[in-house]
């Protein structure tokens, strides 16, 4: 049996690595199979993560604390978990590789998702006109016209990242303010290729088996008109990934795991969690760090006091 089986591979959960680990509790971390080093694998430019004064590319931070993780002996396991039973002393995990673990704690990093528009045809141009991930994607977009959907620091960032490849960026917000950072405004509103649209939400997406453009709605009176498009990006935030343990741990009102005051207690003994799970409020990667910081250090007063 494991002493701590780590679920996500994002800062928080590759910090809970590099503690449990530099404890001696041999730690197993789940990563996923395809999403492992989490949300900033899918970033560009980060500036703003302490001790890297001239900044890093997102996935360049992700290897560097894989590898810190490893370093001290934490197994990195690229695979999904399907199925958790964390009710008892010994906690089950599955694999969709079809592995079962058992371990005395678990802690939980599985971070938050990007969050959907909900309109119908999204799903179904999903990866056709239609993306979440400018640095995945961008480069499909090459003199091409664009939309990026949203007002936070997420929607600056793409917006400014595809004019490296679009012609014309359209950024449309539904409220006549951004809510990103006042730096990350700036930027985009300096930036020649960017076209505010404000005051505006997507209505309708057209196209049949690739994206044509959308149909946009006035959010203050309500007029729609059509906008040609080549690409979609949607930048509107995220969900926290709760689905795995929704019915076993308790969740706020806003459906993120429920922690116990400043801790990663999570109402399971021996459960914990960290990062954007947790949180609806922060969501950086250097708040995550310390939040796996906070569980590895959580896991570890467990295991001893149980012993
Ligand atoms: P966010 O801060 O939650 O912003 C989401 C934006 O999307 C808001 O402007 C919101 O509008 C809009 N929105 C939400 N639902 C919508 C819908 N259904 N239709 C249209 N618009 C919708 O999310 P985020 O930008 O992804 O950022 C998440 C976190 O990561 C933040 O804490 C952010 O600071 C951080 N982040 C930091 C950096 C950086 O520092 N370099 C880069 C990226 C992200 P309203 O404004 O009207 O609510």
């Amino acid at each position: 049996m494991r002493e701590v089986i780590i679920i996500g591979s994002g800062p928080a959960g590759y910090t809970a690595g590099i503690y449990t680990a530099r404890a001696g509790l041999n730690p197993l971390l789940i990563a996923s199979s395809v999403e492992a080093g989490g949300e900033l694998m899918k970033t560009t430019e980060v500036e703003n993560y302490p001790g890297f004064p001239t900044g890093l590319q997102g996935p360049e931070l992700m290897d560097a604390f894989r590898a810190q993780a490893e370093r001290f002996g934490t197994e990195v396991l690229l695979d999904d978990v399907i199925e958790v039973d964390l009710s008892g002393t010994v906690k089950i995990v599955k694999t969709g590789g079809g592995q079962t673990f058992e371990a005395k704690t678990v802690i939980l990093a599985t971070g938050a998702a990007y969050r959907e528009l909900g309109l119908p045809k999204e799903k179904e141009l999903s990866g056709h006109g239609v993306s979440w991930c400018a640095t995945c994607d961008g480069f499909f977009f090459r003199e091409k016209t664009i939309a990026v959907i949203g007002g936070g620091d997420s929607a600056m960032e793409e917006a400014n990242f595809l004019t490296r490849f679009a012609s014309k960026v359209y950024l449309i917000h539904r409220r006549d303010t951004f809510k990103a950072s006042k730096i990350m405004q700036e930027r985009a509103l300096a930036n020649p290729k960017i076209e505010v649209i404000w005051n505006t939400e997507v209505a309708e997406l057209l196209g049949d088996g690739k994206l044509s453009g959308i149909v946009t709605r006035n959010t203050v009176d309500g007029t729609t008109a059509q906008l040609d498009l080549d690409g979609l990006f949607i930048a509107v935030g995220n969900d926290p990934r709760v689905w795995l343990v929704e019915n076993q741990v308790e969740l706020t009102a806003e459906k993120f795991i429920k922690v116990d005051g400043r801790s990663s207690k999570t109402s399971l003994p021996g459960v914990f969690a960290c990062g954007d799970v947790i949180d609806p409020t922060y969501r950086q990667a250097i708040t995550a760090a310390g939040s796996g910081c906070v569980a590895a250090l959580d896991a570890e007063h467990y295991l001893a006091s149980v012993k």
